[in-house]
């Protein structure tokens, strides 16, 4: 058994953004359902605390006041700590935005804030009477921790995990020495990134070991197409580097029982996924079509996930026999542009701007072809998520995406293995052939229902992963002694 200190900016359902929040909100429960000892550390986001019975952790006499409260994760055993820092912390909305949709003005100030108080709580200085083995560290905003915890001695080891390396958390070196570090770490080998300085080289340069999120994108980000300047660093630790596939909550995410969803099927009952469908198009005033085939895109609007692709496709698409609901929100440009289409053919496109939960599920419950053409996706969860509800993937073979989805080709049909379509290139015209190829498949109604349930019966569940992330912890434990 391991004592795990898992700390993270955010985690589903008690706050979220992206995928980080789902791996979360996950990964810990298949941790402790092994027998091991594991805790969540968040910020204390008012919004998160409302969510869940959280209550002040007592220190021990004598020990520093902890800023701590402890709950539990919402339907789970595992103990969520809370970091209560009301000038950080202590303010509404998204956790890295400011209501002008750029990012925080202190954000460097925060986490750092953050990294602080988990390299106590992880030296046992809190009086919490509870030491843990392994750091577990996700993204930047997490990145201090191994640079800080590497100066302590009899530390716990020390995992990274990089859930999207676009993200790196560069601050000015005012910012640096603002936030009084310790000034050997303005180096290139720590925290010194082309003269900023970047909370994501502490974990890539101190932790025991790092790990991705998907066996492609480990290898994709040691190039210099994805490694964002850090290919050589990454490169360099290529031994203490390796991908571990997310998985997903299969009880949560189960089309026979999501709470979300006004109608229930599983594999063996298809037929009533067309219900979904409509409910589908209803809810986004679209007129119901049982044969029509509805395309969907739930994610952020970004042009790493491609949105650029499909609205440069959007003026042929429309002239084809098909309908697109679209939920997300991101860059305003791409916001606009997409609401300038609904209004040319409410009839065949809908849209939704902002997060929606609920909404997001219906898509996944309903839509025909799941859009997915992201430029790069260190795994992506929608893809899977698609899978389960029987909605046929479409994406860019990058990444987790190659992972996880199985191109149709005449192979992966004649053997039954297909689980969606894959495409190469990164153009709107490489899309383009994509989608006519699912369109013909759409046609041949067997063809399209046997992908379908080879999606369907794919396992991807956390329980492989999680047995990964255990060897994985124990491995940097024997680096940090050794
Ligand atoms: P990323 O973390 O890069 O945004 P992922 O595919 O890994 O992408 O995870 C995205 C998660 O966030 C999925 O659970 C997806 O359903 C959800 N999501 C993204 N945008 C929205 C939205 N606008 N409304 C509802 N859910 C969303």
């Amino acid at each position: 058994m391991m004592k795990i200190l898992f700390v993270t900016s955010e985690v589903y359902p008690l706050i979220k953004t992206g995928g980080l929040a789902d791996v979360s909100g996950s990964l810990p429960i298949a941790l402790k359902s092994l027998g091991h000892d594991i805790r969540i550390l968040i910020p204390g986001y008012p919004s998160a605390l409302a969510q869940g019975a959280f209550e002040w952790v007592e220190a021990i006499p004598g020990t520093k006041t902890p800023k701590l409260q402890k709950g539990l994760l919402p339907g789970t055993q595992v103990p969520v700590l809370a970091f209560i820092d009301d000038i950080h912390f202590g303010r509404p909305g998204n956790p890295y935005l400011g209501p002008d949709g750029l990012p925080w003005p202190d954000n460097a100030e925060r986490f750092s804030t953050f990294c602080h108080l988990a390299t106590d709580l992880a030296m046992d200085r809190l009086g919490l009477d509870w030491k843990p083995d392994i750091v577990h560290c996700n993204d930047w905003q997490t990145g201090l921790i191994p640079a800080l915890l590497n100066d302590e001695i009899n530390r716990p080891a020390t995992v990274f995990t990089i859930h999207n390396l676009a993200y790196q958390g560069t601050f000015s070196h005012d910012m640096f020495l603002k936030l009084r570090l310790p000034l050997r770490f303005w180096s290139p080998n720590a925290l010194e990134f082309y003269g900023q300085m970047s909370f994501i080289k502490g974990g890539l340069v101190f932790a025991d070991r790092i790990s991705t999120v998907s066996p492609t994108y480990a290898r994709e980000i040691q190039g210099a197409e994805f490694g964002c300047g850090l290919e050589g660093l990454l490169t360099h630790r290529s031994a203490k580097l390796s991908g571990i596939l997310n998985g997903i909550d299969m009880a949560d995410w189960n089309p026979a029982s999501d709470p979300y969803l006004p109608v229930h099927f599983d594999r063996e009952h298809l037929p009533q996924r067309q219900e979904a469908k409509a409910l589908l198009q209803t809810a986004f005033g679209l007129p119901i079509a049982a044969k029509t085939p509805l395309l969907a895109w739930v994610g952020r609007l970004v042009e790493q996930k491609g949105i650029d692709l499909l609205v440069d496709l959007l003026p042929r698409l429309m002239a084809l026999p098909l309908q697109i609901v679209l939920i997300g929100s991101g860059d305003s440009r791409f916001e606009q542009s997409l609401q300038h289409w609904t209004k040319l053919f409410p009839d065949k496109f809908a849209l939704r701007l902002g997060y929606d939960e609920a909404r997001a599920r219906l898509v996944e419950a309903g839509t025909d072809l799941f859009l997915m053409p992201s430029r790069f996706e260190p795994c992506g969860l929608n893809q899977m998520y698609s899978q389960r509800y029987g909605a046929i993937p479409l994406v860019r073979r990058a990444g987790g995406l190659a992972d996880t989805v199985v191109d149709a080709d005449a192979v992966a049909l004649k053997e039954g293995t297909a689980t969606g379509l894959l495409f190469k290139e990164a153009t709107p015209e490489a899309l383009y052939d994509a989608i006519e190829r699912a369109l013909a498949l759409y046609q041949k109604p067997s063809v399209w229902r046997a992908i379908q349930k080879s999606g369907m019966a794919r396992d991807f569940s956390w329980a492989l992963s999680a047995q990964q992330y255990v060897e994985l912890y124990a491995e940097a434990d024997h680096d940090r002694q050794t």
